[in-house]
């Protein structure tokens, strides 16, 4: 029997890349929710709209066609025929998403599809309202979390190990900005849903959490 698995958190607890792999051994659709907060933020600051006004953002996503596609493992987010799986990641989008995610018409709108996705069960889901909002009644819920030191100082290796440039004390004030804006907007504000485990992985490494996770599941 296929279940359905949420997992929430704040920015750079390593949700995505702990959902990517727990789908994986489960055999199981990985579903990043923010990837498509992203990719309408991507389209409305490449059409000049920007991530204000959530009526000009409602006409984007009307126009907008947004495909979830599975590259052998690798989620990749096409937008009107476009693969823009690297773009969505790019600071611009990644300071202004929390923006886009703020209106109640585009929550809407994202939720009742990441429910459609989720209607047939076998998915892990990862976003900040998928415990709350999206699958309120999923089989397993999951919060993971870390200081915000470890979360930046995770995200700097990363970059340093892409080869880009990375400023830490940047990065702490970046992320610490997009949890408050999540965690203090009025629709499905992020949040612990009172019946998720949550899981501290300040000192743990992906394997660990994915071990831990997938034990969880199965017993
Ligand atoms: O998970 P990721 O960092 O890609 O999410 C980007 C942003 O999208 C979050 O900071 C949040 O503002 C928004 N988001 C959301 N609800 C979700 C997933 C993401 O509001 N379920």
């Amino acid at each position: 029997e296929k279940i359905n698995v949420a997992i929430d958190g704040p920015a750079g607890a390593g949700k995505s890349t702990v959902a990517r792999e727990l789908a994986s051994r489960l055999g199981y659709v990985y579903i990043d929710t923010g990837a498509m907060y992203r990719a309408l933020t991507w389209k409305a600051l490449e059409s000049g709209a920007g991530c204000e006004d959530e009526a000009s953002l409602a006409d984007i996503l009307q126009e907008m066609e947004l495909e979830l596609r599975n590259n052998n493992g690798t989620p990749e987010i096409i937008v009107d025929g476009r693969n823009v799986t690297d773009e969505i990641r790019l600071p611009e989008v990644t300071n202004n998403v929390s923006y886009t995610a703020r209106h109640p018409h585009i929550r809407k709108y994202m939720v009742h599809k990441q429910q459609e996705l989720a209607a047939r069960g076998g998915t892990v889901m990862d976003g900040r309202d998928i415990g709350t909002a999206v699958l309120p009644e999923a089989e397993m819920k999951f919060f993971l979390n870390a200081t915000v030191e470890e979360r930046a100082a995770r995200r700097h290796e990363e970059q340093l190990g892409k080869g880009m440039d990375s400023d830490l004390e940047l990065l702490k004030s970046e992320i610490s900005r997009r949890d408050m804006l999540d965690s203090e907007r009025e629709t499905a504000p992020l949040r612990k849903a009172d019946d998720a485990e949550e899981v501290d992985t300040t000192r743990m490494s992906i394997k660990e959490v994915v071990d831990y996770l997938y034990t969880r599941i199965q017993r």
